[in-house]
């Protein structure tokens, strides 16, 4: 090995889901949006005016962080937002998990989070989701240089009840909490309520699931102004010009639209009340989706088999052959049409076995 090479920051990536250059493929593997965006994002992006290009993008992102603010009801100094949720979260590694004490998050969470941790060396230690893969609150109790917890939790998709997150953000006044999430749309109440009552608490969402963005890479953080000034204090350490102009006008027509954000969501709740019982007849066992994706498991087919399968007949799904969860498949709810591909191959492989 050359010396130079004894240099290099050597680190174990995250692996990204998929992305097939084939179009055909039912593609229920990265809990991508099935429908198109607000129909002003193609409007602005028809209409971008490209001679705009020529300058910088504003630093501050104020169209887009003014707009976020609007919708949530919160001031533009209470916002952050970064190229999605994945660099929002890196630049909140990065700013607030910085003592020598080790952050806690769950053993089976987002994987993201054990790579940014190793990236920049920060100390952590898992915790144990118990049989069920809901959070034991108290194993936050103890002394630790910060949280970060996925609520919606992925992969196992399970929202807990916001009384879960004020227990633990109450009994850590001393680091910061950060609450991911990116599939809350889906679920229920979000921590953002919280936020003007903990100064410590810091929530991440993202335009990638619920506003069917996930190629313009828009996310956000809400919270006490303190952390969104340390956050950009970060940022501008780091990169100013982090948001595209093209993104900033696409990402404000997107958060302008309430009403098509919430037909969206709709459509794909009522997806996911039919695609529960038909999972169930197959027989699968799943806990209660709070997210647009199902965790399953099936009675009799390993989860890998099935992977492999599916994949064979063009039908993407994620499988992570980790610890505690080799035996599961997080699938993507996609468009009715989507799930019924999923649904009558299964049920056609099921009865071919079967006989
Ligand atoms: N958090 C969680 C829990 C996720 O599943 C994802 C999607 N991979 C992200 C954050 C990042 O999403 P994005 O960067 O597209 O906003």
């Amino acid at each position: 090995m050359n010396a130079w090479e004894k240099n290099i920051r050597n680190v174990k990536p995250y692996v990204p889901g998929e992305q097939p250059a084939d179009k055909s493929v039912i593609k229920l593997n990265t809990n991508e949006n099935p429908y198109p965006p607000a129909p002003g994002v193609s409007r602005v992006l028809n209409n971008m005016d490209t001679d705009s290009l020529r300058l910088y993008p504003d630093p501050t992102i104020g169209l887009l962080v003014d707009e976020i603010a609007n919708f949530y009801n919160v001031k533009s100094d209470e916002v952050f937002v970064g190229v999605g949720s994945d660099d929002v979260l890196a630049i909140a590694f990065l700013t607030f998990f910085n003592s020598d004490k080790k952050v806690l998050f769950p053993d089976i969470t987002y994987s993201f989070y054990p790579v940014w941790c190793d990236l920049y060396r920060i100390p952590y230690e898992t915790q144990a989701l118990d049989e069920d893969f809901k959070i034991v609150k108290e194993d936050y109790y103890k002394d630790n240089g910060g949280i970060v917890i996925a609520n919606p939790n992925a992969p196992t998709s399970i929202y807990e009840e916001i009384e879960v997150i004020e227990d633990i953000v109450k009994h850590n006044p001393d680091s910061v909490v950060i609450i991911d999430e990116a599939y809350i749309d889906f679920a229920g109440e979000s921590a953002l309520s919280l936020t003007s009552k903990y100064d410590n608490l810091l929530v991440v969402q993202t335009f990638s699931k619920s506003r069917s963005m996930a190629g313009m890479r828009i996310g956000y953080a809400m919270g006490n102004p303190k952390l969104i000034k340390a956050l950009n204090d970060v940022k501008y350490s780091f990169n100013s010009y982090t948001m595209n102009q093209t993104a900033i006008l696409a990402g404000v027509e997107a958060v302008k639209d309430k009403d098509y954000f919430e037909m969206v969501i709709q459509k794909i709740l009522n997806t996911r009340k039919k695609a529960e019982s038909s999972f169930r007849k197959l027989g699968f066992s799943f806990p209660k989706s709070g997210t647009n994706f199902f965790f399953v498991s099936h009675e009799y087919i390993p989860a890998k088999d099935l992977y492999g399968l599916l994949k064979e007949n063009d039908i993407y799904v994620r499988y992570f052959d980790l610890p505690r969860i080799n035996n599961y498949l997080r699938i993507t709810i996609g468009s009715d049409e989507q799930m019924k591909v999923l649904f009558d191959f299964i049920e056609k492989y099921i009865s071919k076995i079967q006989f």
